[in-house]
């Protein structure tokens, strides 16, 4: 695999995440509401979030999110996570489904 779309193009996201956070995620990115800031074929670096209404609508804070392929490896951070606890969170979703869908 030798870029991040390509990962997630061929990657089930609906598995690196909890469900709650791959429906949030999803209605994050459904709404507008990623913006990339920087990209190359194996990183991205990316603004998700920031929108009113509940979290099940895709509410809630604006986070900056990183990803980055090495090889087959994923690694990801988002600012809304603690550093020790980095799980694939809603607005790792919302980046990496903007990423799969993009052009
Ligand atoms: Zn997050």
């Amino acid at each position: 695999m030798d870029s991040l779309q390509e990962y997630f193009r061929n990657a089930d996201i609906a598995v690196l995440a909890l469900p709650s956070n791959f429906t949030y995620g999803t209605a994050i990115v459904e709404r507008g509401a990623v913006e990339i800031i920087a990209r190359t074929s194996t990183t991205v670096e990316a603004w998700a979030g920031g929108l009113e209404g509940t979290v099940r609508q895709g509410g809630g804070s604006r986070r900056r999110v990183q990803l980055r392929l090495s090889g087959d490896q994923l690694s990801w951070h988002c600012t809304g996570n603690p550093k020790a606890h980095d799980i694939f969170c809603k607005h790792c979703v919302a980046v990496a489904l903007f990423l799969k869908n993009a052009e």
